[in-house]
Formats: structure tokens, C-alpha cells, sequence
């Protein structure tokens, strides 16, 4: 069993061989790689929505070296501190998987795990991690989960649609929202930028109930070139570096970062 809604009239998906299909009729095939794809037409307006394929790659090796897993090992641990015995994950924003796959591996495999993305390609890059994860090709606008069938949403880095969370939480569920602090990969800013903007756009909070809300500070040192190289990648300043600041980036060696976050649980 699963929680899976058909995008186009939010009934129930049942499996029928390698066929999704609601009761009216909609169906919707697992691809090759076990992914499913239920992103309406309208939302394809851009023809690889989510991150480019180059920030992709990037991210995913730098993810895996480990050195960001202090975060994950927050919202694993509140997680495992609120657990039931079975529960309904879905990771919003998923990217390329990482995050995801490893809350599978350190929660088990008592519960059931969606990963939900807006980019096609970040979608099947993460059914490498594991086949057993619902990966879904969808829009956070229109979240192909029943009603009220979540135990917990987990938003890293991510925009979120509050009536989306709301209709798709148990009265109980709890959203885990990840965001980034003005202090976050301040190091890579200056290196970037000959002048680092304050951004004036505080922390939106969310209109609901906060269970827990807390700033997660801590400098990690990242030694190598390579994965130094991809964390830049992984992030928008990369792509927006200046001609003249290219040479930076030859002579960069290993770099120091702060990590600078706000977690806050969310009840609605
Ligand atoms: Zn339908």
C-alpha cells in the first residue's frame, strides 16, 4: 500500500502491473528506472525544470563524501525521537536522492519513503540509491499524496506550499524545514563576490504551530579540491561568478565553511 494521488483529480493510485491508474481513468507508467512521472503538462513549461544536470553531478558527490550528514543526522534524530512504528515520509525536494536514501538507512525499512522532485533528471539519478523509495517526477504545488496520509514532510533547502502541507499532514504529522541562515557558506560568498549582500529577506516562518525551532551552526572543513570544487557547484553562487574571479577558482585548494542553518518542526 501506498499514499500515491493521481496529480489530475487527487483520487487514490492503485498498481496495476508496471500502470498507476486512479479510478477515472488516469494512468501513469513506472519508467524504466522505477520512477514514476506525475507532472502535468502545464508544470513541464520549462523543458528540464529543477537544477541544471552539471549542478547535479556535483551535488551528489559532494553529498556523498559525508561532509553535510551534521544536518541530515538532525532531522534523522528528531525523527527517530518522535518515532511510530510505521510512518509515512515524504522528502520534499529530494534533488538527487541523497538525503532521502540515507533517512531510509538510518530509520529502516518499517516505513514507507517518498522522494519528490520537480526535475526529471534529479529523479533518476536517486533511483540509484535505492529502489525501494517511491521516487516521484511531481510539482510541491501539487503534491500526488492523499489527503491527510503523512506522518512527516522533510523540506531541506526547499520551497514549500503551505496548503500543500497542510492538506497532505496527518492531524499529528510534523514538517521538518531546513533553511539557510545569512551566515550559511559565507566563506564561498566572498570568495565569489567582491561584496557580499546582506540579504534583507528574513526566515519566513510558516503560519503554524512550532514544535521545536533552532539555529544549527558549525564550520566543517572540506580538505580536498574536488569536493570543495562541487560544493561550489552545488549552490547558485557558482553560476553567478565573474569573469575576473574565474582564477579563484584554479588556485583553490581545500576551504573551511560555516554552515549556518535555521531547523524549525512545523505542526499545522
Ligand atoms: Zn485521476
Amino acid at each position: 500500500m501506498n499514499q500515491l494521488a493521481c496529480p489530475k483529480c487527487h483520487k487514490p493510485l492503485m498498481l496495476d502491473g508496471k500502470t498507476y491508474k486512479c479510478e477515472d481513468h488516469h494512468s501513469y507508467d513506472i519508467s524504466k528506472r522505477g520512477y514514476i512521472n506525475l507532472l502535468l503538462n502545464p508544470d513541464k513549461s520549462k523543458n528540464n525544470p529543477g537544477d541544471s544536470k552539471e549542478s547535479l553531478i556535483a551535488r551528489k558527490a559532494y553529498l556523498n563524501t559525508g561532509h553535510y550528514d551534521p544536518i541530515l543526522n538532525e532531522v534523522v534524530n528528531y525523527i527517530k525521537a518522535h518515532q511510530k512504528e510505521h510512518m509515512e515520509i515524504l522528502d520534499l525536494g529530494c534533488g538527487e536522492g541523497y538525503y532521502t536514501y540515507r533517512m531510509k538507512q538510518l530509520l529502516g525499512n518499517d516505513h514507507t519513503y517518498y522522494g519528490l522532485d520537480i526535475s526529471k533528471e534529479a529523479i533518476n539519478m536517486a533511483t540509484r540509491y535505492d529502489k525501494d523509495i517511491h521516487w516521484i517526477v511531481g510539482n510541491s504545488k501539487n503534491i500526488p499524496i492523499n489527503d491527510h496520509s503523512l506522518d512527516v514532510i522533510t523540506a531541506l533547502f526547499t520551497v514549500v506550499n503551505k496548503d500543500e502541507i497542510v492538506r497532505t499532514l496527518k492531524e499529528d504529522g510534523y514538517m521538518i524545514h531546513v533553511t539557510a541562515n545569512r551566515g550559511h557558506l559565507i566563506e564561498i560568498k566572498h570568495l565569489i563576490y567582491d561584496e557580499v549582500k546582506v540579504k534583507s529577506d528574513k526566515f519566513i516562518r510558516l503560519p503554524f504551530e512550532v514544535l521545536e525551532s533552532y539555529d544549527f551552526k558549525k564550520t566543517i572543513s572540506i580538505p580536498k579540491r574536488e569536493d570543495a570544487l562541487n560544493l561550489l557547484k552545488m549552490t547558485p553562487h557558482y553560476y553567478h561568478i565573474k569573469k575576473e574571479k574565474r582564477s579563484v577558482l584554479d588556485t583553490l585548494q581545500g576551504l573551511d565553511v560555516t554552515i549556518d542553518l535555521r531547523i524549525t518542526v512545523y505542526r499545522p
